[in-house]
């Protein structure tokens, strides 16, 4: 079953005894056979809420009850207009398209789109400065190395001095 509302969206109820008030989805129920929606501020109910336990106290609830999907139209967030939801394809995902301006309104998806794309390009520029320090490092450890190289050679010189460097240690 299609479903052309989503948690999120504000409705215009259009039937029952709320019809005309505008409201936010808060939740969106799907059943085998009817998609039933909790609209803020719509159908509100009493509920005789009965304690449970020796904390909990015995109250009156007002909430809001469910009210079919078929009796609201969504309301456009950009020309603000109460419409039927059209669905169609943009980039290969499903999008809810308003039908009087165009408007796609799975804003969700284009903002997150958005994000990872940025996040995206936030890792390659890491990954960028990483090589960058690695390449810094391994020239540094080839200097390092070739200043090694240069001290194991003046040690060796040392050592092939005549004996007269130990007999001198030996005399201390
Ligand atoms: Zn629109």
């Amino acid at each position: 079953m299609k479903v052309s509302v989503k948690v999120g969206d504000t409705v215009l109820v259009n039937s029952g005894k709320d019809s005309g008030k505008k409201g936010k989805v808060l939740a969106v129920k799907k059943n085998k056979d009817s998609v039933r929606l909790i609209v803020e501020g719509v159908n509100i109910i009493t509920k005789a809420k009965k304690a449970r336990t020796a904390q909990d106290k015995s109250e009156i609830i007002k909430t809001e009850g469910t009210i079919d999907v078929s009796n609201v139209n969504v309301i456009c967030s950009k020309c603000d207009k109460a419409i039927r939801v059209k669905h169609t394809v943009v980039d290969g995902k499903k999008v809810r398209v308003c039908p009087k301006c165009g408007a796609v309104l799975d804003v969700k998806f284009s903002k997150d789109a958005k994000v990872k794309k940025a996040a995206k390009a936030e890792t390659a520029e890491a990954k960028e400065t990483k090589k960058a320090e690695k390449t810094a490092k391994t020239e540094k450890s080839k200097v390092t190395k070739s200043v090694k190289s240069e001290e194991k050679a003046t040690k060796v010189a040392v050592a092939k001095k005549p004996q007269t460097g130990r007999s001198a240690q030996r005399g201390v």
